[in-house]
């Protein structure tokens, strides 16, 4: 295949708040406001940002889990966004998600392997019952699990192998994207390191591609191959791991960095404190939404003109007046 797995253009999602007698429509929230990137196959790209910057949505409108209020997305040359239900069953094997919570994401009445199979009935990609149960089994222990964890219910297992559960059911159906949204943000780190470990292995076993959210730039950092960093819904910086995480060029992403401890205790990093919260999606700031917060801020430029993503480098992408 030629040309990108994934492409983004100008996803655009807002929900609309409903107010008043009639519920009309009074506001809106802005959550993704016009992203765009490409993801080649066997890529991992990490898409990074504090908690409501529109990371999340972004995942799932890729995946039509929620659907864009504008934008295209493409995957391998087929329009996702313009894809029927009968399309979007079919694309639904080879994109799949991960989610945060593993325990929410798992019905509680249901045993692992009737969940981990669920795909496999869905799509009927087994023919019997023998095989049917082989595949559940392969797919249990591809993940580190045993092959009679599948009688048993998700509350028997702990925070780790729930999510090693989740990780089964995404590749039941042999997909050729991931999204991981905030896949491991809920456990402890070293379970952590485990699972993201069992990512990459998986990755390269099985070719796959990822989007990989988060909100802790220190948990993106090894596994992802380049970095989006988000914020009010806006891609502010995209670089490859080590360029972003070596020579940050957006201050929003030189202040998220410096918050993130550094194991050697020999190496000191100035810190450089965010002002206040991030302002409401409702109403985001005009021109660059980071300027109330901005150490550099620019009056009359950052508060007034929209920076759009231009190139400072080698695949090296920041949205700033000042930096170039
Ligand atoms: Fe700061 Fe202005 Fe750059 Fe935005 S455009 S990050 S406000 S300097």
């Amino acid at each position: 295949m030629s040309g990108p797995l994934l492409k983004v253009q100008d996803l655009v999602k807002q929900f609309p708040i409903q107010g008043g007698l009639l519920s009309r429509v009074v506001d809106r929230v802005h959550a993704v406001d016009g992203v765009s990137f490409e993801l080649a196959a066997g890529e991992t790209l990490g898409l990074v940002g504090e908690s409501g910057c529109g990371k999340s949505t972004t995942g799932r409108c890729i995946l039509r889990l929620i659907e864009p209020t504008s934008g295209e997305v493409w995957f391998e040359g087929k329009s996702v966004t313009g894809a029927g239900r009968r399309e979007l069953r079919a694309l639904a094997r080879d994109m799949q998600i991960i989610f945060q919570d593993p325990y929410a994401s798992l019905n509680p009445r249901m045993t692992v392997g009737a969940i981990v199979g669920e795909a496999l009935t869905i799509h009927k990609l087994t023919k019997t019952a023998r095989e049917f149960e082989d595949r559940i089994v392969q797919l249990l222990e591809t993940v580190g699990l045993a092959a009679d964890h599948m009688r048993r219910y998700p509350h028997e297992f702990s925070g780790g192998q729930r999510q090693r559960i989740g990780i089964a059911r995404a590749l039941a159906v042999s997909p050729k994207l991931i999204v991981c949204d905030e896949a491991v943000s809920a456990l402890d780190v070293s379970i952590q390191a485990q699972v993201i470990n069992l990512l990459e292995d998986l990755r390269e076993q099985f070719k796959l591609t990822y989007i990989f959210i988060a909100h802790d730039l220190s948990v993106v950092e090894h596994i992802s191959h380049r970095v989006a960093v988000m914020y009010l819904g806006r891609i502010v910086e995209v670089a490859s791991s080590q360029a972003l995480y070596t020579e940050p060029r957006h201050p929003y992403t030189e202040a998220l960095l410096s918050a993130v401890p550094i194991p050697d205790p020999s190496v000191t990093r100035k810190r450089i404190p965010l002002q206040g919260d991030v302002p409401s999606p409702i109403r985001p700031p005009a021109g660059c939404h980071f300027h109330t917060r901005c150490p550099i801020a620019k009056k009359g430029l950052c508060d007034s003109i929209k920076p759009e993503l231009k190139s400072v480098g080698e695949g090296h992408q920041v949205a700033c007046h000042l930096r170039s």
